[in-house]
């Protein structure tokens, strides 16, 4: 009799704790990670962090940006608004805004003030250029506002977007103060939680020890040696090697700005993670709450070391720790078994142009000064006199329209003929593979990824250039960074995306995924509404 009493008080809490929702969310989103990284240094990975997302978990294993361009604003965006830039309107990190006459950043918004910090410039933002509901928003509004929404990153839009258009707070780093600070868009001031994270002045500790390699230099036998041509070499270095040491280097280095290009800054901000669990009470009650985090610094190393240096494995050995870390620490605090996890990339990364070239692999730089110049000079032999480009930018050419003062709406003829000048002219520029104009982008509907059709949903009709193009495979811009990544080539839209935790089976699919699909699976796993501008599926494989 006693057994049974036993087992009738059990089976109830049992029951519960299965089919409830889950407690939180925590998004992940790694800045540059190929999907590759996850098998080319798994053999050096540990048990618990990508190796437990990838035994336990799903893995779609063919997942792209279904969009040109694959840059880190875009990316985070359409992760969490389950939209292209088409829908979206994050058409870049920075773009010429024609209704401001000026450049801005995706998440630049002058009416707001920063919070947690005095440097001029680093809190005026919002998310208000992001022009659809992201899955974050929709968790807040089907649960009257009571689910918890944090976004955390090293780059503010790394946070800002994520963490959609009204959660409880957006966080990100201050290079200038080694604070994590926010914008009065969100509160006045910050949390006590950030207050007293900030206070532990951990930046400060990090950078006070040398980035020596994880494991013996001599065992990174995934990737090519360590003091490669084609690496940046920091400033205060004579060679791009390991040991880095940051106590001499960061004075030549922007001070804490350093952290951000050490794996120390993915150790900074899974801290931080920790911190807002226990400081937001994420997963603490029945209401699912939702974590965002933007793993910046890869995305840094990976600009100046390249996706093959030894830089780069070290600082995915050291993430794979983090994740682990994160993970039993979500464990401890949530319980097993009761919340979500999602890992993926903004974008993934091209190899460095010159290693292809010097091993027979087609690839070069595109010099976009000198196509210009060009362009400028060729324009002239047809309009005279006239100023008719307004604005280069993110393979986008915008034409000037008060130089087509009789076509007040830029669609006349003068305006047709000058996009096809143009348009004629970057087809014969060294490196360009193809050049379609606006009209042609707006005449198609994107059904498969075709060049044409990435582009057209990357193509914001308010906010996008008048003529588009694009690179050939293996060709990267000259000058600035040293690998990079922007175009809709396989190295740059295959991304990781792993689903881990309640409600989510184990398994692979080979199938196509666009990362558009990532939102409407949270909102199913959730049973909640789809972001508005939503145009993914749900990954229909890795439900029960
Ligand atoms: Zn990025
Ligand atoms: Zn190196
Ligand atoms: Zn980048």
């Amino acid at each position: 009799m006693k057994k049974c009493f036993n087992l009738l008080l059990v089976i109830p809490f049992f029951v519960s704790a299965q089919t409830g929702k889950p407690k939180a969310v925590i998004g992940i989103v790694v800045d540059q990670m190929r999907q590759e990284y996850l098998y080319r240094f798994a053999p050096k990975y540990g048990d618990g962090g990508f190796k437990r997302l990838m035994n336990q978990g799903f893995m779609v294993k063919n997942a792209h940006y279904n969009y040109i361009p694959t840059l880190t604003g875009p990316g985070h965006a359409a992760v969490y608004t389950g939209a292209t830039p088409s829908v979206n309107g994050v058409i870049g990190n920075e773009w010429y805004e024609r209704s401001e006459s000026k450049t801005v950043n995706c998440v630049e918004d002058r009416r707001f003030a920063p919070v947690g910090t005095a440097t001029a410039g680093q809190g005026m933002v919002s998310p208000f250029r992001m022009l659809s509901t992201t899955v974050t928003d929709e968790l807040k509004l089907s649960t009257q506002g009571q689910a918890r929404v944090i976004g955390i990153s090293i780059k503010d839009r790394g946070a800002v977007l994520p963490a959609g258009h009204i959660p409880d707070g957006a966080f990100w780093y201050d290079g200038s103060t080694g604070n994590f600070i926010s914008s009065t868009y969100y509160k006045p001031g910050l949390p006590m939680w950030v207050e007293q994270f900030n206070q532990l002045k951990l930046a400060d500790k990090y950078l006070s020890k040398e980035w020596n390699t994880l494991l013996p230099i001599g065992s990174y036998t995934e990737c090519g040696p360590d003091n490669s041509r084609t690496e940046s070499i920091m400033r205060g270095k004579d060679k791009p090697v390991f040991p880095y040491n940051l106590p001499e280097l960061r004075k030549a280095n922007g001070d804490l700005d350093l952290i951000t290009r050490t794996p120390f800054g993915d150790d900074l901000l899974t801290d931080l993670a920790k911190a807002a669990i226990d400081g937001a009470e994420i997963g603490k009650d029945a209401i699912t709450d939702f974590l965002a985090i933007s793993y910046s610094t890869p995305d840094l190393i990976g600009h100046a070391m390249g996706p093959n240096s030894v830089e780069v494995m070290d600082t995915y050995l050291r993430l794979d720790r983090n994740i682990q870390d994160l993970l039993s620490t979500l464990d401890k605090k949530i319980g097993a078994g009761q919340y979500i996890v999602f890992l993926t990339a903004d974008h993934a990364v091209a190899d460095i142009p010159q290693d292809l070239i010097s091993i027979n692999i087609p690839a070069g730089y595109f010099n976009s000064l000198d196509v210009e110049k060009g362009l400028q000079e060729h324009l002239q032999k047809y309009f005279p006199g006239q100023n008719l480009i307004e604005d280069i930018s993110n393979n986008q050419v915008y034409l000037n329209p008060s130089a087509f003062p009789e076509e007040p709406k830029s669609g006349g003829l003068n305006f047709m003929v000058a996009s096809e000048v143009v348009a004629q002219f970057l087809r014969s520029a060294d490196g360009v593979a193809e050049v379609f104009t606006k009209t042609q982008l707006l005449n198609i509907t994107p059904a498969g990824n075709s060049v044409q059709d990435l582009l057209a949903r990357g193509m914001n009709f308010k906010r996008s250039g008048d003529i588009v193009f694009t690179l050939k495979p293996g060709w990267s811009w000259a000058g600035g960074a040293r690998a990079n990544h922007g175009s809709g080539h396989t190295y740059d839209t295959h991304i990781p995306m792993l689903f881990y935790g309640k409600g989510i089976k184990h398994g692979v699919s080979y199938k196509y995924h666009s990362v558009t699909d990532i939102a409407p699976t949270i909102s199913a796993l959730l049973d909640i509404k789809m972001p508005n501008g939503c145009s993914g599926q749900p990954v229909e494989e890795l439900f029960h």
